[in-house]
């Protein structure tokens, strides 16, 4: 029994747990060495004193609570599973602890002994375990914004390619295009162009001998052939010259203020001289102010086509209308209508595209391009152009072009 007794001492001296012992209300009975170490105390200066002194202060209150709680059910268990516990020493320094708790009775009465374990170098551990894993955490977010700046930036150097290969293909177009219509005006200048100078060369040749007197009307006649025959070349000219200025995108839409009804008047002046015979234009101002803010030259170049066309897609002594009005908020409105040889309808879709002639104006002298520049330059002044037109009844387009403030 003795031996027994003495075993047990040992146990409780030489444990490497700390092992301390205290009654139901909380006091200290008996501590053992490690104990004493772990708390900075003699185990006299222990002894009778309530378990609190070994707590940290904020703790105390909730600790009685608890110790008294455990009181009324006993059982053997690890304090505070899932907290971070503390225990303190005797200089009041803190210390992090493990500690189990066990319940006994004896013939005087009931005990509970604590078993603590100072836990400080596996916080140590622990902590450094979690840096490191933090570091490891940065480490990947940082390899993986990394990897999604360098996806971007690959991404955006493809985009870049794109693009720059879309460039390259629209200028290669443009480019295909500006030759098409380089080729296209071989062919048309060289086809076109020789009705007129033929008529030309005969008329010469013509007036040459009509040197009489009396030979003077067909002289005029012939004269006044020449001179249609070269506005017919000069038209051919401009419309290639506008077309291939407005696909090198040199043409700017230049607003100046500009009298409507003046500016009107002399175009209709001077296309009358083209007029064929008993044909009468007719301009008229039908109201609102007569200022507007227009690019000058776009809209002569506008004008001058659609009057040319209704000339020469009208018979002799037919009347050509032209209009002009300005409304309150200041669109100008333009309408010019013949009484000619109108449009077919299966024809009327493509109106605007450029080459494209009418079925029934296979006689007349034409490029196909007067319409497109039309409404490549109505575009540019921020217009619109439309038309209607009946077949051997006439055509009447109509401009509308908002808008734009004076600036003074
Ligand atoms: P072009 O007169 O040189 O043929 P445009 O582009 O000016 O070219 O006109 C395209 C086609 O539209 C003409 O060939 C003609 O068939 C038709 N057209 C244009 N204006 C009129 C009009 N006032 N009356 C009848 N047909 C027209």
């Amino acid at each position: 029994m003795i031996k027994e007794i003495e075993m047990l001492d040992a146990l409780f001296k030489h444990a490497t747990e700390g092992i301390i012992v205290s009654d139901k209300k909380g006091a200290i009975v008996m501590i053992n060495p490690i104990a004493e170490k772990l708390f900075g105390y003699n185990k006299d200066e222990l002894i009778g004193k309530t378990i609190e002194v070994l707590i940290p202060r904020r703790y105390t209150t909730k600790h009685i609570q608890n110790r008294e709680m455990h009181t009324k059910d006993p059982h053997p268990r690890a304090m505070g599973i899932g907290m971070d516990l503390f225990a303190m020493r005797k200089d009041e320094s803190e210390f992090p602890v493990e500690i189990s708790l066990s319940n006994f009775n004896t013939s005087s009465g009931e005990y509970i002994m604590s078993f603590i374990i100072d836990i400080t170098e596996r916080k140590k551990q622990e902590i450094t375990i979690k840096n490191a894993n933090d570091e490891i955490k940065n480490l990947n977010i940082e390899l993986e914004n990394r990897v999604s700046e360098r996806t971007e930036e690959l991404a955006n150097a493809i985009n870049r390619l794109a693009e720059s290969k879309q460039e390259v293909m629209r200028a290669l177009e443009k480019e295909k295009e500006l030759n098409e219509l380089k080729s296209r005006f071989v062919t048309t200048a060289s086809h076109e162009f020789r009705t007129p100078l033929a008529t030309i060369l005969s008329s010469v040749s013509l007036i040459g001998r009509y040197n009489l007197q009396e030979d003077e009307d067909k002289r005029l006649k012939h004269i006044n052939r020449i001179k249609s025959a070269v506005n017919n070349l000069t038209e051919i000219l401009n419309d290639f010259l506008s077309l291939s200025k407005l696909e090198e995108g040199i043409i700017r839409d230049n607003p100046e203020p500009l009298a409507i009804n003046i500016f009107a008047a002399e175009i209709t002046e001077e296309l009358k001289t083209t007029a064929r015979s008993g044909q009468k234009i007719i301009y008229k101002h039908l109201g609102g102010s007569k200022l507007v803010n227009i690019d000058k030259q776009l809209l002569k170049n506008i004008v001058i086509n659609l009057l040319s066309n209704a000339i020469k897609y009208s018979p002799e002594d037919k009347e050509i209308e032209f209009t002009s009005s300005v409304n309150p908020g200041g669109d100008l409105n333009l309408v010019i209508k013949d009484n000619g040889i109108g449009i077919p309808d299966d024809d009327q879709p493509l109106l605007f595209e450029r080459f494209f002639r009418a079925k029934n104006a296979a006689n007349i002298e034409g490029t196909g391009l007067g319409l497109n520049i039309v409404k490549k330059y109505v575009e540019l002044i921020g217009g619109e152009i439309s038309f209607v037109s009946k077949l051997n009844e006439g055509s009447q387009f109509t401009i509308n072009i908002q808008h734009k403030d004076i600036g003074y």
